[in-house]
């Protein structure tokens, strides 16, 4: 085998977790290995959960030995891992290689594995009532930063679930990092790797108009979840400020399409602020809106954010609202608040609670 020099002195191997198989194909061509070795290293992380080439036993040993200077194996350090009481939600706190943490969580409910995940720390949009938009932006995660937080979480519940889904609702704005989330999401997807299924994978978005349509071009029907919270432009450009750049009717007609195109009932989430968005005639405004567009609604009762004073509205009050959008819009579901007790729930992370 030639030796080729495929690095410069200064340059590190970019990590495994964010290379696709083809791209890694591709590095492995720059040793003269021919592409079909890719194949096999895939299987051994994403199937078999190896973390170290010494132990991928029908890899030449020259290969085994070389494959650091094509890519890095190692994850980021898990600085913590905080679980509620029931022992069902776990969060988790990724330290990456420049010093910046991150949040993850996993939940598990009685019908499914859920792991909530990251695309960048902190978040640019400042929506007022969420935790990670108080931070700003500190920067966009890479690929393998977002890839790394699955395989940690996986690795934390020993790969026991054969399957489980993936939502795009911890910090930052999934679209925001356009390219990384793509990118991670063709990883994640791939069959030779973990072959998570498009339909168990959702991405939440605050609106990014241009990108929702870009992200219907991928053609990857992932779901996508808009996060609306109010119904009209007035009350939408205070809490969701980014709606001052895409108001309502360009963002529905967004994803109307995006829905089409997916052929996927697109989820509208909508977090319930007592007194503020969450009166007869916003349930009003919601029911009708969800009428002319298909798709799903899920109400998300305020979490509590430290130093914001918004209310959490009561469960009668939350069930009210509910009820008087049945008749209009007959997929609702309330999302049951999960890992409050560790800072774990949704808009909840951003540096609070224990391991933080
Ligand atoms: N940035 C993306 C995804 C992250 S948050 C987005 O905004 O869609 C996932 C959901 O939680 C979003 O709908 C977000 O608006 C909502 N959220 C943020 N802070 C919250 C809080 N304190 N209580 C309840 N939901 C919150
Ligand atoms: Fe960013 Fe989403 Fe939080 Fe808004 S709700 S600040 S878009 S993470």
């Amino acid at each position: 085998m030639t030796r080729l020099p495929i690095l410069t002195p200064d340059s590190s191997p970019p990590s495994f977790y964010g290379l696709s198989r083809s791209t890694l194909g591709e590095r492995l061509g720059g040793l003269g290995v021919p592409p079909y070795r890719a194949d096999q290293i895939y299987t051994w992380v994403y199937r078999k959960h190896h973390r170290d080439a010494a132990g991928m036993t029908n890899l030449p040993s020259g290969l085994r030995e070389r494959l650091t200077e094509v890519c890095g194996l190692s994850l980021p350090r898990v600085a913590s891992v905080n679980s509620t009481s029931d022992d069902l939600t776990h969060k988790f706190v990724l330290e990456l290689h420049d010093g910046a943490r991150v949040e993850s969580v996993s939940m598990r409910t009685a019908r499914r594995l859920t792991f909530c995940i990251s695309s960048q720390v902190g978040c640019a949009l400042k929506c007022p009532f969420c935790a990670t938009g108080l931070m700003g932006l500190q920067r966009n995660l890479q690929a393998d930063e977002i890839v790394a937080q699955v395989i940690a979480m996986g690795d934390f519940h020993a790969w026991r679930d054969d399957r489980f889904n993936l939502v795009f609702m911890g910090m930052g704005e999934p679209l925001a990092n356009y390219r990384a989330v793509v990118d991670a999401i063709r990883i994640l997807h791939d069959p030779r790797g973990l072959n998570l299924g498009a339909r168990r994978i959702t991405v939440s978005t605050s609106g990014l108009v241009p990108q929702i349509h870009a992200f219907a071009d991928e053609h990857l029907a992932v779901g996508l979840a808009v996060s609306l919270h109010a119904t009209t432009d007035q009350l939408r450009d205070q809490l969701v400020p980014v709606n001052r750049r895409w108001p309502l009717a360009e963002l529905l007609a967004a994803a109307r399409e995006y829905g089409r195109r997916s052929g996927r009932r697109v989820t509208l989430e909508y977090t319930l602020l007592g007194g503020v968005n969450d009166g007869p005639e916003d349930a009003d405004r919601l029911g009708r809106i969800a009428r002319d567009l298909p798709s799903k609604i899920n109400l998300i009762p305020y979490n509590p954010v430290p130093g914001l004073s918004w209310k959490r509205p009561s469960a009668a009050d939350v069930d009210a609202f509910a009820q008087r959008l049945y008749p209009h819009a007959p997929a609702v579901t309330v999302r049951k608040t999960l890992g409050g007790e560790i800072w774990a729930a949704c808009g909840q992370l951003g540096g609070l609670g224990p391991g933080a």
